[in-house]
């Protein structure tokens, strides 16, 4: 048997930041403490019951996991009890000394001391175990692990300033115990009733009893006794095995509080019972906002499984696609066998039946959303879109199934409308096509305000013909996977040779044709002055206020998509542009008669091509060489530059 003497140990920087700022932000907001520490109780008693599912022996003689609540107004503590699975001395080193969370230093650089807003922000890290220091002065936790002896247990304290103390100590009992030393002033919490009244409203869907001891008045002490009897304060039956119409809103909040650890209230959910080749339940959530680590592809994930009630796995990937890695809640299967390993699962026919259920049914709960007659349901959606249209464009190559469903989820900014939060849907799209338009037109670029910009709109913007505009770095991927939608193919408006079909009149045709004519020995000179930098140079129709702009062929990777690869680390296929002039632009016809400074008239129109569509030029310092003789020419001084 060992025996190590008390150790004090440093929390992790981060955690004394998250203990100060939180006891202020979310002081308003105090009683959730109880929810956290019940929360944790009850995941320790799913841990366990896991765990058991291979070796029996870890319940002992304690099989029926249940969460008490107690308090003491002598010494002035609140003590939550559960018979989980428990922590060692090592686990409670791990788990309460530091946050174990992807993005953890990028969330307290987004801090910003204002407290309403912090509030919000720190509830959306979640806070779980440290939440206790808003209430409590001093907290102490004694546990025991299971299958572990009773003189190996641990106990951990801490007043949550810095440090914390371990040591190994004795516990009769499996699970942990939560000691609340209540800080002054918070004596309010002493009392049965409010302790009950806040189980109620905030951890009645939890799946164990929380019990605590019954009181009756005494009128000599004029106070509150224990009766001696317990009593089961929640419902203490699964949320999600009930009917729908027995739960109201508020139960469905406080289940998902719990299972997603988030402070704030989804956005929106979806609950069926499903029988057919397979039988299970789902209940699942979008939450308001994205979290931290959204963009890390090995975040965790948020749907458990449960097979009969009995939880098996958090973080279940098989259960949803990457591009729905932002969903939480619960599945709980009639089917699966409870002993299923995560290995299994990767391999089970049936859960990929569940998966495709469940993906089903958050797409059509978004799609509802979108399509709502009700405006406050559509601003969900719009709500949605924001915090998580980017992963959800993913689905458009990760999901060929719902491929169709996706698109029409999808939302876009366009020249037709005025900023990039304001969006249009392909149906929109559709709807308002020019007559004779066949395709859905779309730039790609490095922001909004560039592909705004783009020179390659300016025809489009003449015609009155709509434009998406895409800025996110997923578009490209998504125009990738994405070739048509209901029967239209979309076409990006800087590749191959623009051809507006129908849109476009005999006498624009005829007028073309005669500019390229025209144009013939000019185009041929800027090839030869250009040389290797250009694939191919001729007279445009896309322009009317530029002089020039870069495309690609069709089938070659656009310019914008080779940034992006090349700004990943990857290989971007070295691919020349075609330069395009405009035979409209004043630039352009002057260089029909320009000889000295030919070169640099040809250089200059394919640089500011190159830039406009912001690309990045290979000799800066002689551009701006270029732009200053020209300068100067222009103002007849040529000869006092270079
Ligand atoms: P979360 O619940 O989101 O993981 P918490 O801060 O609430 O974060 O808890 C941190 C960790 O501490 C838990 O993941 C768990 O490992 C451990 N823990 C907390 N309370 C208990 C408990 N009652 N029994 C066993 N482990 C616990
Ligand atoms: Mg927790």
């Amino acid at each position: 048997m060992t025996h190590s003497p008390k150790e004090t140990l440093g929390f992790q920087t981060e955690v004394t930041q998250l203990l100060r700022l939180m006891i202020h932000s979310l002081y308003s907001n105090k009683e959730i403490f109880l929810r956290e520490l019940i929360s944790n109780a009850s995941d320790a008693c799913d841990k366990l019951r896991f765990e058991a599912l291979n070796n029996d022996a870890l319940y002992g003689d304690d099989a029926a996991l249940v969460i008490r609540v107690d308090f003491d107004r002598e010494a002035r503590t609140i003590t939550i009890s559960d018979n989980g699975v428990g922590l060692s001395r090592e686990e409670a080193i791990a788990h309460l000394g530091t946050i174990a969370k992807s993005g953890t230093q990028e969330f307290f650089k987004s801090l910003t001391g204002d407290q309403a807003r912090d509030a919000r922000l720190i509830g959306q890290f979640g806070v779980g175990f440290y939440s206790s220091f808003i209430v409590a002065d001093k907290v102490t936790v004694v546990s025991r692990r299971a299958g572990v002896a009773a003189d190996q247990a641990v106990r951990w304290e801490s007043a949550g300033e810095g440090d914390f103390s371990v040591e190994i100590t004795e516990k009769e009992t499996r699970g942990t115990d939560v000691i609340l030393h209540l800080r002054e002033g918070e004596d309010e919490f002493l009392d049965g009733w409010r302790l009950k009244a806040i189980i109620r409203k905030y951890s009645d869907h939890i799946t164990l009893p929380i019990r605590m001891a019954g009181e009756t008045w005494d009128e000599e002490k004029k106070e509150n006794v224990r009766s001696g009897e317990e009593e089961t304060i929640n419902q203490a039956s699964a949320l999600w095995a009930r009917a729908k119409a027995e739960i109201s809103d508020e139960e469905y909040r406080a289940f998902y509080k719990h299972v997603a650890h988030d402070f704030e209230d989804p956005l929106a959910w979806t609950h069926a019972k499903v029988e057919g080749k397979q039988e299970y339940t789902e209940l699942l959530y979008i939450p308001a906002r994205a979290p931290f680590d959204l963009w890390d592809r090995h975040a965790r994930h948020g749907v458990k499984l449960y097979v009969r009630r009995v939880f098996i796995m958090d973080d279940a990937e098989k259960l949803m696609p990457l591009y729905l890695r932002f969903v939480r809640g619960v599945v709980d299967s009639a089917d699966l066998p409870l002993n299923i390993s995560r290995e299994i699962l990767q391999e089970s026919r049936d859960i990929d039946a569940i998966r495709q259920g469940c993906v089903k049914k958050v797409l059509s709960m978004l799609e509802n959303l979108a399509a709502s007659e009700d405006a406050a349901e559509r601003e969900k959606y719009a709500a949605f879109w924001r915090e998580f249209g980017k992963a959800l464009k993913e689905g458009v190559g990760e999901d060929f199934a719902n491929k169709e469903k996706i698109a029409a989820l999808l939302r876009f900014a366009s020249t037709h409308t005025d900023s990039a939060e304001e969006t249009v849907s392909l149906k929109d799209y559709l709807a308002r096509m020019k007559e004779g338009q066949e395709k859905i037109y779309y730039v790609t670029a490095d922001s909004f305000k560039a592909a705004q910009h783009s020179p390659h709109l300016e025809i489009f913007r003449k015609k009155g013909v709509e434009v998406l505009l895409l800025s996110d770095r997923v578009d490209e991927w998504v125009v990738g996977h994405l070739l048509e939608f209901e029967g239209k193919p979309l076409q990006s408006v800087a590749r191959g040779g623009l051809d507006l079909g129908k849109l476009t009149d005999e006498a624009e045709k005829k007028e073309s044709e005669k500019a390229a004519e025209e144009y013939r020995e000019l185009v041929e000179k800027i090839k030869a002055s250009l040389g290797e930098r250009v694939k191919d140079v001729r007279v445009t129709h896309r322009l009317t206020d530029s002089p020039s702009c870069l495309v690609t062929e069709d089938f070659d990777v656009s310019g914008h998509l080779a940034r992006l690869l090349k700004a990943s680390g990857q290989n971007a296929p070295e691919v020349k542009p075609i330069l395009e002039i405009n035979p409209n632009h004043p630039a352009v016809t002057r260089l029909k008669t320009e000889t000295a400074r030919f070169d640099d008239w040809a250089a200059l129109l394919f640089e500011q091509a190159e830039l406009a569509e912001g690309g990045q030029l290979e000799d800066p310092a002689g551009f701006v060489k270029r732009v200053n003789a020209l300068m100067l020419a222009l103002s007849g001084e040529a000869s006092v530059g270079s």
